[in-house]
């Protein structure tokens, strides 16, 4: 029977050759039977595979009945060995993990959308171990009863920090929060108004404060505060003086903050506690390696800080954690506080963070097995000697359209450390030939970049997409050149 065709509407199938067509595909139950899906079975489990096939099949039949299939397609195409290799590209597409390793080639070594401080070998096995082993996480071996679970690291970090006691939490926003919570609740903390951050990701000062239940008192100005001004603001209510580190912002010109060792004597003679938010705080002095100064935890402690609060996987190298040290009784009442307990760490955070302690230990290997120092004080030599190996591999996967070329490049640490400061690398610099229609192009190899079986994160600058090569390391590299034959442009 012959329709009528509207004007504009599609033709209409010829419901004959529909029918025939869709009277050569396979039964659920024919597929399901093979040897074929039995071998998927085996690995997916007979509820998956089932709905694989009959999407596959399902598809094919919305694809006949609108015309996306030719009516003329033979059984061939409709064959149980075509239905099932369909339905296995679906299976195995929905089994990967939605977590990926990509290249962080962003220039950015701290990114906290790429997962921030990547961790040592030492780390790894630790984690595994307690992925597959029970632990004496709060259970005290010498003792058999119940343990505490910051007693296994608490005295690495004090013996790293010289701080009389320590505990940790899920990240630094957990640390200022639980500590706000636990020593400043109805009561006023003092701080500068030149120090009221707000760290990417909803995390500001005013607001912990607020859901911490303190009350926050801004003294000072934007750019200069003094210590009269802590001083007139300091009263009965006062249970905190407080020090943001500005992480990720420099307030340069007409400034005047007050330096620790000049307020802890004025807390200290009002009997009230100092707490310094250190952000992304180090064990260690960077410059030794060329890097930037960042005040160290430990130089903190010594100005005179009660408490510091400070991220692990930021500077630290380790895991996301946050740190908290001080004095002894302050951090008893930090740690008896009922918010503890949920924003207390597990056991893979504690069995990756150890081994990245002990490696502060002997400081002299540091530079080579901290990742993450390692990745900061990696030579700008090397970085244009990996840059020029990968060079041919990229310039002949993009030769249709694109000139790739190794550039000088300038790197940040990232997560908000030390933002003003740069570090000399190369990378490599992707640029649109031919006119016009330049940014869609690089947005177009941005995307195919991403699609990638391990995604290449880069970014576009100056009409160019810019790779910068610094945390791509040389065990990497080959992998890294590999993929490039499945970029699809
Ligand atoms: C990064 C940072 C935080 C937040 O630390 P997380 O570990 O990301 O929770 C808090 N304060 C300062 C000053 C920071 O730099």
């Amino acid at each position: 029977m012959s329709e009528t065709v509207e004007q504009g509407a599609k033709p209409t199938l010829d419901t004959h050759a529909l029918n025939a067509l869709l009277a050569q595909m396979p039964a659920v139950e024919r597929v399901i039977a093979s040897s074929e899906a039995q071998a998927l079975i085996a690995e997916y489990g007979r509820t998956q595979v089932l709905a694989a096939i009959r999407a596959t099949l399902d598809g094919w039949r919305r694809d006949a009945q609108t015309g996306a299939l030719a009516l003329t397609a033979d059984a061939a195409a409709f064959s149980i060995e075509r239905v099932v290799a369909a339905a296995q590209r679906t299976l195995s597409e929905r089994a990967q993990s939605r977590l990926r390793a990509v290249f962080n080639l962003t220039g950015t070594v701290l990114h906290t959308n790429l997962g921030r401080a990547l961790l040592p070998d030492e780390s790894v096995r630790a984690v595994v171990q307690a992925l597959t082993q029970p632990a004496n996480l709060e259970f005290d071996l010498a003792t058999g009863k119940r343990g505490d679970r910051d007693d296994l690291i608490d005295g690495l970090i004090c013996e790293l920090t010289g701080a009389q006691a320590a505990t940790v939490v899920n990240n630094n926003a957990a640390a200022v929060l639980l500590t706000l919570s636990a020593l400043a609740a109805r009561k006023d903390v003092i701080v500068s108004r030149g120090e009221l951050v707000e760290i990417g990701g909803a995390f500001r000062i005013p607001d912990i404060m607020s859901r911490a239940g303190a009350r926050l008192c801004e003294i000072g100005t934007t750019n200069r505060t003094h210590l009269k001004d802590y001083e007139a603001a300091i009263s009965a209510r006062t249970a905190l003086l407080m020090k943001v580190h500005c992480s990720n912002y420099a307030i340069s010109g007409f400034t005047k903050s007050v330096e620790l060792d000049e307020l802890a004597p004025l807390a200290r003679s009002h009997n009230l506690p100092v707490a310094v938010d250190l952000g992304s705080g180090t064990l260690t002095d960077l410059t030794q390696w060329g890097l930037p100064a960042e005040p160290t935890v430990r130089a903190t402690v010594e100005a005179g800080a009660d408490i510091v609060m400070f991220s692990a996987d930021k500077l630290l190298g380790g895991p996301q954690a946050g740190l908290i040290v001080g004095r002894k009784e302050l951090i008893a009442k930090i740690k008896k506080h009922p918010l503890k307990r949920a924003l207390r760490v597990g056991k893979l955070t504690l069995a990756a963070l150890e081994p990245v302690l002990r490696l502060y230990q002997a400081p002299e290997f540091l530079r080579e097995r901290l990742t993450t120092l390692r990745l900061l004080t990696r030579p700008a030599t090397e970085i244009h000697e990996a840059a020029t190996r990968v060079l041919p591999a990229w310039q002949s996967a993009l030769r249709e359209g694109y000139d790739v070329s190794v550039e000088p490049m300038f790197s940040q640490i990232g997560s908000g450390a030390l933002p003003v400061d740069v570090l000399p690398g190369s990378g490599l610099v992707v640029r649109h030939r031919g006119k016009g229609g330049s940014g869609r192009a690089l947005v177009k190899l941005e995307r195919a970049l991403r699609a990638l079986p391990r995604p290449v994160i880069g970014r576009i600058a100056d009409d160019a997409l810019r790779l910068d090569l610094r945390c791509l390391e040389s065990a990497d590299e080959s992998a890294f050149i590999a993929q490039l034959a499945e970029l699809r442009l």
